[in-house]
């Protein structure tokens, strides 16, 4: 029997993220002008509409291991539609 215990010490490539930061993100939907680019970078996070492509949020807190790609989404988003706050 094994413990599903989600550990992710030691991954090794050295991004010294905080442990228990919190991350919340936040859209401005009425900017988003459905580029699209976050959905390629942080997928689990950031979805677009079928008919319009306009951003929806999947993830308002997402995980650890997400983080990076949501600032790289947040920093890429060419109508600064996306606001992280992290704590
Ligand atoms: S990157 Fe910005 S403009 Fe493009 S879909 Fe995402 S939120 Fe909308």
């Amino acid at each position: 029997m094994s413990l599903d215990v989600m550990s992710g010490e030691g991954g090794g490539d050295g991004s010294g993220e905080g442990k228990g930061v919190t991350m919340r993100v936040e859209v401005d939907v009425p900017k988003c002008v459905a580029s699209g680019q976050c959905v390629m970078i942080a997928p689990d996070v950031f979805d677009q509409r079928e008919e319009d492509g306009i951003v929806v949020l999947l993830d308002e807190q997402p995980a650890p291991e997400l983080h990076a790609d949501v600032r790289e989404s947040a920093v890429v988003c060419p109508a600064a539609a996306i606001r992280v706050v992290e704590k």
